[in-house]
C-alpha cells in the first residue's frame, strides 16, 4: 500500500530526512505564554517573547498550510498554552478547511484545560475530535504546587466540557518524584473511569527551571513495575509511530501510555517536526538544532523560499537525541524550555 505521506498534495514534494524518515506530523507552538507555571516546565519569572516577534495567525496558517501541501497529515497546536492566544479559534477554524478537503487527517491540540470549558464545543465544531489535556494530580493543593498558578476545578470543568462536547480526551501526566508518583494508580482509575486514556511522561531536561532535574526525575520503568504489582498490563502494538508505548490495563479496560525519552529512545520512527510561534523549526526535541522559517516566509508571498528553507532544515534532522539526567548531568541538556516547542 502506498502511504498517504508519500503522496503530498499537488505542488509539494514529500519531506524525507537523510535517515529515510518521512515527516507527516507537525506540532506548532502558537504562543510561548501560559497561564500556568508548572515547576518542571517554566521558572516562575519567565521572560516571554515580545509580541512583535510572534508570527501572526495568518502567517501561522500559511506556514501550516505549506507543510500540509508537503505531506503533513496530522497537525497539533500547542504552546505555551494554545487556548490563551487571542483569537486562536480563528486559526483553528481556518485550518479546518484542510480537514474538509481531506488534505489533513487530524487537527488536534495539547492544552492545560484551563480554557476548555469556553472552547470545547467550538473546537468540536471546527473538526477537532481529540485533545490532550495535561494533568499531573487530582489533589487541589498539589495541583496548585505543581502548576504554581493553576486551579484544579477549572481544569476538571474543562475536561467535562470537552467530554460533553464529544471530544476524545487523553490525559498526559508528568511523573514527579515524591510529588505525584504515589497517585498514578488513582489518576489512572479516574481517567479510565471516564473513558479517557492516560499517558505518563518522564521529566525531560529542557530549559532552566530553577530546580535540579535529579530531584524531579522518576524512571517510568519503576512506575510500570509498581503498577504491574496490582494491574494486568497487556502490551498493545505500536500504532502511532510516536514516542509512546501503550498497554491495555485489563482491570480498567483503559489504555495507558508511557513516554520514556530517558529510559528508552524513540527516535528511529520519528515522523515529526516542531515549529515555534516565531517560526523557528526544530527537527528534534532533544537537540539544539534550529532553523528560521520566518524570514523566508516573510520574504516572498509565494512559498519557494520557504520550501527551500524547509528542505534544508529537514536535511539536517538529527538521527536522535541524547538526554541524560544523572548527578553529573543535573543541568538542562537543551537550553530551550518545553513551552517554546510545546512538547
Ligand atoms: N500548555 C499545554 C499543556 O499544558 O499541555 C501545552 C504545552 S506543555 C509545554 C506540553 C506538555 O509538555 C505538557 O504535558 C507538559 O506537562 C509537558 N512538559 C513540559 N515540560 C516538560 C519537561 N521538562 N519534561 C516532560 N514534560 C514536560
Amino acid at each position: 500500500m502506498i502511504s498517504d505521506v508519500m503522496s503530498p498534495r499537488a505542488g509539494g514534494s514529500a519531506m524525507t530526512d537523510p535517515f529515510g524518515r518521512t515527516i507527516s506530523y507537525l506540532r506548532v507552538s502558537i504562543t510561548d505564554r501560559c497561564d500556568f507555571r508548572c515547576v518542571y516546565c517554566m521558572s516562575e519569572d519567565m521572560t516571554f517573547l515580545p509580541r512583535a516577534d510572534l508570527l501572526t495567525l495568518e502567517e501561522l496558517d500559511r506556514l501550516c498550510s505549506a507543510f500540509i501541501a508537503r505531506g503533513v497529515r496530522k497537525l497539533r497546536l500547542t504552546g505555551g498554552e494554545p487556548l490563551v492566544r487571542r483569537n486562536m479559534m480563528s486559526l483553528v477554524r481556518s485550518l479546518s478547511r484542510h480537514l474538509d478537503s481531506g488534505a489533513l487527517d487530524e487537527l488536534t491540540l495539547t492544552t492545560n484545560g484551563s480554557q476548555l470549558a469556553r472552547f470545547a464545543a467550538e473546537l468540536r465544531d471546527c473538526g477537532v475530535r481529540r485533545v490532550n489535556v495535561s494533568l499531573d494530580t487530582l489533589d487541589p493543593a498539589k495541583f496548585r504546587a505543581i502548576t504554581r498558578w493553576g486551579d484544579l476545578d477549572r481544569v476538571l470543568e474543562g475536561i467535562n466540557a470537552a467530554l460533553a462536547a464529544g471530544l476524545a480526551v487523553k490525559i498526559n501526566a508528568v511523573v514527579l518524584k515524591g510529588e505525584n508518583e504515589d497517585e498514578i494508580p488513582a489518576l489512572m482509575r479516574w481517567a479510565h473511569g471516564l473513558g479517557m486514556g492516560l499517558t505518563l511522561i518522564e521529566v525531560m531536561p529542557l530549559g532552566e527551571v530553577g530546580e535540579g532535574r535529579i530531584d524531579q526525575y522518576v524512571p517510568l520503568s519503576l512506575v510500570r513495575a509498581r503498577l504491574a504489582n496490582n494491574y494486568t498490563l497487556s502490551d498493545l502494538p505500536d500504532s502511532t509511530g510516536g514516542p509512546a508505548r501503550y498497554v491495555r490495563v485489563e482491570e480498567t479496560g483503559g489504555k495507558l501510555g508511557f513516554i520514556t525519552p530517558l529510559t528508552h529512545n524513540f527516535c528511529e520512527s520519528c515522523n515529526r517536526v516542531r515549529i515555534t510561534c516565531t517560526g523557528t523549526i526544530h527537527t528534534c526535541l532533544g537537540q539544539e538544532d534550529a532553523s528560521d522559517l520566518r524570514r523566508p516566509l516573510r520574504a516572498s508571498p509565494d512559498d519557494d523560499l520557504l520550501n527551500a528553507a524547509i528542505d534544508r532544515a529537514i536535511g539536517g534532522k538529527p538521527k536522535g537525541h541524547d538526554f541524560i539526567i544523572d548527578r553529573k548531568h543535573n543541568r538542562p541538556s537543551v537550553s530551550r524550555h518545553m513551552s517554546v516547542t510545546g512538547g
